[in-house]
């Protein structure tokens, strides 16, 4: 037996020792000059579990020279796994070190996907190659099935495992829609269409969940990578456009697919789309816009058939103001995605997107009985679908609203305050009146732009 022979057949049975491996056998040469040249080569081969097999080819230079690992799995294909080959390893542990990478105990091994920390995220080709993991075999349990049945175990009572079940549309993916979704992802919710057409700038960083390796990718892109990390189960898709440039159809049929939509744009013309399309297709849908600097906000929650529509909402609180003569800031609403330009703290942009994480999580709960969902519902029987905050003292109609400074004032009022509006349905609105108009008959196309005030 060759020097190379002898030190492999040992070096083998140590990897299997420690690998939890059987059946090491020496399969002689093929004989003839016409042999496929694989075969010709003394060859070892060895089962890893009963689903993975190994065979090993080796030249006289081993263990100088790496050998040549072939590995077939249940899928039946081969495939040659590519040895890290260090020389200043002893010479004796090369071989196991090398596997090593590739197998994590324990066995039995099949295919699944690792971070760089060596645990199996996920079994998904799909998932592990959006969040660039390595390919190893392992029979440890993916840590994605682990977080999966963990999930609800928090939430008892609060929300129901039906959001495992539930696809939500989520358009605008800035300061609200990422953390929003961040959240969702967290509590549960199966499936996620994220759409926004911008990417991710440095200055995103201090109010989103982005983090610094993201900036330049796509918003949508970058947060589908983020919520599988968090889940690697939850089902993403990513649409790195405006949501205009779908087309009337594909938007409405995408609308109408999923079981809430959440318009988180900072664009009110996308904020117009979505509510035109969304109630036409009986999807409930919640708009979240806040004021200037973020010292107020609004959630609008639009259920077609229930509620007014998000433009009659947004009339309706136009008209009260106009008619108790109070002024809130008179600079244009910003949404939630961007706030362009504007200072703002993310914990008061927080605190609106937490009023749209639980009405969502209420609306997304098959059982009415769990918290979030009975919250939901005392909102609508009581007509609250227009809930507005103050982030600052002496916000908005708040000083009104409490009599701030009169005999009767309502004491230990300061910031931050809440109040439900009740819109009421527009009879000549095109979306939610008495003679809607079929959403895909108006055009979805941007008009000319204006210009910010
Ligand atoms: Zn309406």
């Amino acid at each position: 037996m060759s020097v190379a022979k002898a030190r492999i057949i040992e070096d083998i049975k140590r990897a299997i020792a420690e690998l939890g491996g059987a059946g090491l056998q020496l399969l002689e040469a093929a004989p003839g000059p016409e042999a496929d040249p694989i075969a010709a080569l003394p060859t070892l081969r060895c089962d890893l579990g009963a689903e993975v097999e190994v065979l090993v080819c080796w030249g006289e230079q081993y263990p100088v020279s790496p050998p040549l690992v072939m590995l077939t799995d249940r899928s039946d294909t081969t495939v040659s796994l590519p040895l890290r080959w260090d020389l200043s390893t002893p010479a004796d542990e090369r071989l196991l070190l090398a596997l090593r990478e590739h197998f994590i105990p324990p066995g039995p091994y099949v295919r699944g996907f690792a971070d760089l920390s060596g645990r199996v995220l996920t079994r998904d080709r799909a998932v592990a190659e959006a969040l660039a993991l390595r390919q190893v075999f392992s029979g440890q349990p993916e840590l994605g099935g682990i977080v999966e049945d963990a999930v609800f175990s928090r939430s008892s009572g609060l929300v129901d495992g039906g959001l495992s079940r539930k696809r939500v549309l989520v358009v605008g993916l800035g300061s609200g829609g990422s953390y929003v979704t961040n959240v969702l992802c967290r509590a549960g919710v199966g499936e996620f269409v994220l759409v926004d057409g911008d990417s991710v700038e440095p200055e995103n960083l201090a109010r989103t969940t982005y983090e610094a390796a993201d900036i330049g990718q796509s918003k949508a892109v970058a947060l589908k990578g983020q919520l599988h990390r968090i889940r690697p189960a939850a089902r993403v898709s990513a649409l790195d456009h405006e949501i205009q440039s779908l087309g009337v159809d594909s938007l409405f049929a995408l609308v109408k697919s999923v079981d809430l939509v959440l318009a988180l744009t900072d664009d009110p013309h996308a904020q117009s789309v979505l509510n035109r399309i969304a109630y036409g297709a009986g999807t409930a849908a919640i708009f979240a816009s806040l004021y200037a600097k973020a010292e107020g906000g609004e959630v609008v929650l639009s259920i077609p058939a229930q509620t007014p529509c998000y433009a009659c909402s947004t009339g309706y609180r136009r008209e009260q103001l106009r008619e108790t003569g109070l002024s809130v800031d008179r600079r244009p609403d910003y949404g939630t995605s961007r706030l362009v330009g504007e200072s703002a703290l993310a914990c008061d942009i927080q605190h609106l997107d937490s009023v749209t994480i639980k009405l969502s999580l209420g609306m997304l709960s098959d059982d009415s009985d769990v918290s979030a969902a009975r919250f939901v519902r005392g909102a609508i029987d009581r007509r609250f679908t227009y809930f507005v905050c103050g982030m600052v003292p002496d916000f908005y109609f708040f000083p009104a609203l409490f009599r701030y400074g009169s005999d009767d004032e309502i004491q230990g009022q300061y910031a931050y305050q809440s109040a439900w509006l009740s819109p009421t349905v527009n009879p000549e609105c095109p979306i939610c009146g008495t003679s809607p108009v079929d959403p895909r008959s108006t055009p979805i196309a941007r008009g000319p732009a204006i210009p910010r005030g």
